[in-house]
């Protein structure tokens, strides 16, 4: 059994309908830096996912794709408004800030790494003068870093909340194919029928190589985000290698097969997990990561044995993420393997 299995959805590799789509991209001279079939037909298969005439990107990844499509709906003297765990705040190494020129993020709590509105109400309304950085987006994510999500009801709300406060909406989606597969509704839904703005559509959690779609359903808001990309230097000149993918995996419905895997995987693997006593969870298990609570004794013993997880992502306890290459027999075993140490401590 492979010890890093669990470790993180990005530790997987590249599923056979990315690769083969490459590996068809990868014939003869094509056209350079986005200019070419192989992206026009994934732009194309993004609108059709989306049902909707929207402005799409592709960058090398998820950092890149928040940090730009938040810094093109902001200026400098603007805030962002976004959960106290969400990756643009813990895991980005301050890139919105940066190309943003120094528009600042605003934290908000909330359970189970979704943003309480009350919160968000608190925040805008606080302060109103002219010292005060001025509230322009909400960032959401979803599905959450804490593998939870904003049902259809929830999104509806903080779709209601930034209309009214005036504030552009943004999605973090690096995991929104693994939403879309549990909540079974409408990519449509789940997006711009709900007031998002502009949504960031993560691939490589998902069983690609490299690249995220930046989908602004606002087209306004899209002007000149060409530029903004080859400055950062994220426009690739061999841009088929990242497009061929979305081609291959939207037009065959990979996408929501592999979220669909990955998530009913974490299903399993949070049975096995809570199979051991004093093992709890604690946040429900909605997509592909398990947060669990365990003896301290166990995590070392896990970790010693070579068990690779987190423990310090969002809430701080161990954390279990699923992919498309995740195996149900693998996750028996780890189960067998789990019961057995931890019986002897
Ligand atoms: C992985 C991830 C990203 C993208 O991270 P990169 O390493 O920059 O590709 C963005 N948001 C969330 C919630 C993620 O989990």
């Amino acid at each position: 059994m492979d010890k890093n299995m669990f470790a993180s959805d990005n530790y997987s590799g590249i599923c056979p309908e990315a690769w083969q789509a490459m590996a068809e991209a990868n014939a003869g001279y094509v056209n350079s830096y986005g200019d070419d079939r192989w992206t026009e037909r994934a732009c194309n298969a993004v609108r059709e996912f989306f049902e909707t005439d929207c402005q799409v990107f592709f960058v090398f990844n998820g950092t890149a794709a928040n940090s730009l499509a938040l810094a093109a709906l902001c200026r400098s003297y603007h805030s962002i408004i976004c959960h106290e765990m969400a990756h643009v705040e813990t895991d980005e190494c301050g890139a919105s800030e940066f190309f943003s020129n120094g528009t600042k993020l605003l934290l908000v709590p909330g359970a189970h790494g979704k943003v309480d509105l009350e919160a968000v109400t608190d925040r805008v309304e606080r302060r109103s003068d002219i010292h005060y950085p001025k509230p322009k987006v909400l960032t959401i994510t979803q599905a959450t870093e804490l593998g939870t999500l904003y049902s259809l009801d929830e999104l509806a709300a903080a779709g209601e909340s930034a209309r009214q406060h005036q504030l552009k909406l943004h999605m973090d989606g690096a995991r929104f194919a693994n939403a879309l597969a549990t909540l079974e509704v409408t990519p449509k839904q789940l997006t711009w029928q709900a007031g998002v703005d502009v949504l960031t559509f993560g691939g490589t959690k998902n069983g690609m190589a490299v690249g995220e779609a930046v989908v602004f359903f606002d087209k306004q808001l899209a002007v000149e985000f060409d530029y903004r990309c080859k400055q950062a230097g994220q426009l690739a000149s061999k841009m088929r290698y990242l497009t061929a993918p979305w081609v291959g995996m939207i037009e065959q419905g990979t996408l929501l097969k592999n979220a669909a895997h990955a998530n009913r995987c974490a299903g399993l693997l949070a049975e096995e997990l809570l199979s051991v006593p004093g093992v709890q969870l604690v946040h429900p298990v909605q997509v592909n990561a398990v947060f669990v609570q365990m003896p301290e004794a166990l995590i070392a013993a896990l970790h010693a044995d070579g068990w690779h997880f987190y423990t310090f992502i969002g809430s701080g306890h161990a954390r279990f993420m699923c992919s498309w290459q995740s195996r149900e027999e693998e996750i028996r075993a780890f189960g067998e393997q789990l019961r057995e140490r931890a019986a002897g401590l």
